[in-house]
């Protein structure tokens, strides 16, 4: 079973991880050694992004027993329903802000200080459909977006402090999220066609280059926006000329 080097000991917290690929993220976590703190709806005691005080009641929890964090990796998110731009209502938009961008900056606002004791390491998990767009997913793509642009902004500002921040953006992934989407066969078709490497990716492969960026192993890279998306941001695959 694969683990990473780096990470014996660490004290980390995953918000999402009680799913998909933010679960994947914690059994990698915690094979290669560190002391994960789940923080999820479904999470016990639940913790929401968008509550901030549930954040900061972790946060207290993880500074009296450890003292500091080493690893946050935001993976919550939502998809709302696809449907083209004109008729997605407002709601939908402030609904992926609210926990796919704001959610974030709360868990780094409530993480930070846990993150600069110990010259911690974040990484974001954004979407291929923030680098190429998606049809009928502005509200996502939108909110996507600003992820990446906040990674920019939290590397930067942190930068000082010694903690690094990344984000990845995934391709295509069999989770929760998506099953319903792949259960159509038209659509995993399609998309897979679509990707070079000609397959759906599965959510260990992303959680790899999240606990990868996580840890000393990617001790010079801060700012970036990696693509685990089996090609799809590449460009098309090969055509037959
Ligand atoms: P998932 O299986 O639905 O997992 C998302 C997790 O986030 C769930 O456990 C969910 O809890 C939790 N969550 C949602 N809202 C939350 C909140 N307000 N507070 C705390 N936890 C919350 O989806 P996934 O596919 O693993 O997605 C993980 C991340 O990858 C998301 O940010 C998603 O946008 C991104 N992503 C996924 C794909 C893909 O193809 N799967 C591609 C690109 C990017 P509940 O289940 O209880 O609601």
């Amino acid at each position: 079973m694969m683990t990473v080097d780096g990470l014996d000991g660490a004290e980390a917290v995953v918000s999402g991880g009680g799913s998909g690929i933010g679960a994947a993220v914690v059994r990698l976590l915690e094979r290669s050694g560190a002391n994960v703190h789940v923080a999820d709806l479904s999470g016990d005691p639940p913790v929401d992004v968008t509550d901030r005080g549930t954040l900061d009641a972790l946060a207290s929890r993880i500074r009296a027993d450890h003292g500091g964090l080493d690893v946050l990796v935001n993976a919550a998110g939502i998809l709302t329903q696809n449907l083209p731009v004109d008729d997605m209502p407002a709601d939908d938009f402030r609904r992926n802000y609210e926990v796919n961008v704001i959610g974030t900056v709360n868990a780094c606002q409530a993480f930070g200080p846990l993150l600069r004791a110990r010259c911690g390491a974040v990484v974001n998990v954004a979407s291929q459909a923030a680098l190429v767009s998606l049809p009928q997913q502005a509200a996502y793509t939108a909110a996507k977006g600003a992820v990446t642009a906040l990674t920019r902004s939290l590397a930067i500002d942190w930068a000082e402090h010694g903690v690094r921040a990344n984000a990845v953006a995934p391709g295509f992934t069999l989770t929760p999220m998506t099953a319903a989407f792949f259960e159509n066969e038209d659509f995993t078709r399609a998309a897979t066609r679509r990707i070079p490497l000609g397959r759906i990716l599965d959510a260990d492969e992303v959680a790899a280059a999240i606990v990868f960026l996580a840890s000393p192993l990617a001790s010079a890279i801060t700012g970036i926006v990696l693509p685990v998306d089996g090609g799809w941001t590449a460009g098309e695959p090969a055509l037959p000329w």
